[in-house]
């Protein structure tokens, strides 16, 4: 008989990283599915990067490097992060991960003692408290609500905090609701940091797809005493549609980086080497290809949030960031399984059950899809709406 240990059994899996077995075989029946479910870009990765990927691989970049990450790519991190968000690490202060998740897991094993805490803003990512879990520390759910636009207010989080408190996970521009917290906002974050002497590990993985002059600001860069309780985790999969090639990072305290780069060498090692020099093209170039994702995404946002706009009883946060949209669905007297069951059902539609995400009254579509499928889709979710509505008079 065998018997994992309670570490991993106690762990669902990730529910946005496969589509739903249904969707799948409907697909492979030949159906016509409308898929809202990509946590990422469908955009090939730019030529450029995919060029120099291949020129490592042709010059024989095949070998060992060092666990922490390769200097140049480094240095060309520490440069970005200065530059874009006046964040002043050494190359030493960074360390290339497989992906931004990596980065995130690394930080929760190297910071939590069994019982310690972290809070979690919800609707979250997924993947946070599980990693927590794992870590045996405790996730601290914090909800938040439409009142207060879906951010953690300082006084949510200054009440949250007690002894056992390590950390709190910023996300911004969030998955799922796209919300970005303003300078403001991320400012009065850092007072409550500061004035407690807790860490913020702040996930800006979506920092660059922006809409509407949302403005994103590092929390670290914020003053020098947030600076010193900030780990910044970042990644290429979203800003040049990387999601394969798993390249992100940290920066941070030089303890913590440490730290992070002992696990690294003993665990996974360094990232694919190839791929790291695909990572240091990206940064070296020209950021037209950002740029251009961007407003490709933009177009799209538009499209749908104009349809979804014309939808009686169902209600969003503005989406400044990212390519997700969280979809109230409270009115419909559906939880968001059944919700996402029944829309896949009926009119072949698959969304994300914020369930996933911690609000069991949402759904996630995600518009990393071409407009096609957005116009084809939110017609299908107008009329799945309207038969619910019909059904038990809520939504109207
Ligand atoms: N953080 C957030 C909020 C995400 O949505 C994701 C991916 O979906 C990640 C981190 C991890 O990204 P990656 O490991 O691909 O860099």
């Amino acid at each position: 008989m065998i018997k994992l240990a309670s570490r991993i059994s106690q762990i669902p899996t990730s529910l946005t990283l496969a589509l739903p077995p249904k969707a799948k075989a409907m697909l492979a029946d030949g159906l016509d599915v409308s898929v809202f479910r990509a946590g990422q870009p469908d955009f090939d990765t730019p030529v450029h990067i995919k060029e120099a990927a291949k020129q490592a691989l042709d010059e024989g970049k095949t070998k060992y490097g060092p666990p922490a990450g390769l200097p140049p790519l480094r240095e060309a991190i520490a440069n970005k992060l200065q530059q874009d968000n006046g964040l002043s690490y050494s190359p030493d202060d960074v360390v290339v991960t497989n992906g931004g998740k990596q980065s995130l897991y690394n930080l929760m094993q190297v910071l939590l003692e069994p019982g310690d805490e972290v809070i979690i803003p919800a609707p979250y990512w997924l993947s946070y408290p599980e990693m927590v879990k794992l870590a045996e520390g405790v996730p601290v759910i914090i909800p938040t609500y439409k009142d207060t636009g879906y951010r953690l207010t300082p006084e949510q989080l200054r009440q949250a905090i007690t002894p056992r408190t390590r950390l709190l996970i910023l996300n911004s521009p969030s998955n799922p609701t796209g919300i970005v917290y303003t300078p403001e906002e991320i400012r009065a974050i850092a007072k409550v940091i500061i004035e407690s002497d807790i860490l913020v590990v702040s996930d800006e993985i979506y920092e660059k797809i922006l809409y509407d002059g949302a403005q994103h600001l590092s929390i670290g860069a914020t003053s020098s005493e947030a600076f010193e309780r900030t780990i910044t985790v970042n990644g290429f999969a979203k800003t040049y549609a990387m999601t394969g090639w798993r390249v992100g990072y940290l920066a941070g305290p030089r303890k913590i980086v440490n730290a992070v780069k002992t696990l690294q060498a003993h665990s996974t090692s360094n990232v694919c080497t190839f791929a790291q020099y695909g990572a240091i093209a990206a940064l070296q170039h020209s950021q037209d290809c950002v740029e251009q994702m961007r407003q490709a995404f933009a177009e799209r946002r538009h499209l749908l949030l104009d349809a979804l706009d014309a939808i009686p009883g169902l209600s969003y946060p503005q989406p400044g960031g990212a390519f997700y949209v969280f979809i109230d669905i409270s009115k419909s007297g559906l939880n968001s399984e059944e919700f996402c069951d029944r829309l896949l059902e009926s009119q072949q539609v698959a969304a994300v059950p914020g369930v996933a995400f911690g609000a069991d009254d949402h759904i996630r579509l995600s518009y990393a899809t071409d407009m096609e499928t957005i116009r084809k889709g939110l017609i299908r979710l107008t009329k799945f709406v309207e038969t619910v509505a019909l059904s038990n008079q809520l939504l109207v």
